[in-house]
């Protein structure tokens, strides 16, 4: 199903097996957010962190990003470690965490079936990703969190998939002056195998705060 560009809205029930989903786990759930995860962090980033989806007892569980489960502990502590956020820990949404010059979304807004969403989803969920990334900074850097984020984000951008193939580390230079960087995505399964380490995270943020000149 193909949408058009559109802001964030909480309401979206574009994709009939995920809103299915997200009613099932209301019901499962009643106290959980269970609805489409807006994004979270600065208006203007000179950051977009784009991840793949909420995690069902994470970001679906809170109603923020990464917030809730094993990959938000191992990227909220480096944001904070980096210089981009007031708090090492984000719990809830009412913790008093603030992102400096930073933004977190998710290619896929609404909780995927057993953490896949399938591509009609990720294409859908694609409008509020293209209007997500003309709303940041001219110069500023989106790290892509994982193959599916960084598909999502050179679709948006209407980019062509065979000139940015994603590769752990690499920066891609955008034509109007700003960048792409890579990274595996910090879920449990990467890092228990260490395909991602903390120094090989540690790293892209490096990389990031010397692009950003911060
Ligand atoms: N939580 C999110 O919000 N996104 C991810 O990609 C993983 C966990």
């Amino acid at each position: 199903m193909s949408k058009n560009n559109a802001l964030f809205d909480i309401e979206c029930r574009s994709c009939p097996r995920l809103s299915r989903f997200l009613k099932e786990t209301r019901e499962k759930f009643p106290d959980y957010h269970s609805r489409p995860v807006p994004a979270f962090g600065a208006n203007k980033p000179k950051l977009l962190i784009v991840g793949l989806a909420p995690g069902l007892h994470g970001a679906n569980a809170t109603g923020r990003p990464f917030t809730g489960d094993h990959a938000g502990i191992i990227l909220y502590e480096m944001l904070h470690k980096h210089g981009f956020s007031n708090k090492p820990i984000s719990t809830d949404l009412s913790d008093g965490l603030k992102l400096k010059h930073c933004r977190i979304t998710n290619a896929v807004k609404c909780l995927p079936p057993a953490n896949k969403p399938v591509g009609d989803e990720i294409n859908t969920c694609n409008s509020y990703l293209v209007e997500e990334l003309k709303a940041i900074d001219k110069k500023s850097v989106i790290l892509c969190l994982g193959l599916i984020s960084h598909k999502a984000v050179i679709k948006a951008l209407s980019l062509k998939q065979s000139d940015y193939p994603f590769i752990h580390g690499e920066i891609h230079k955008l034509d109007d002056g700003r960048e792409i960087i890579d990274s595996y995505h910090c879920s449990r399964y990467n890092t228990n195998t260490r395909r991602l380490t903390a120094a090989m995270f540690n790293d892209i943020f490096v990389q990031i705060k010397v692009q950003l000149k911060l």
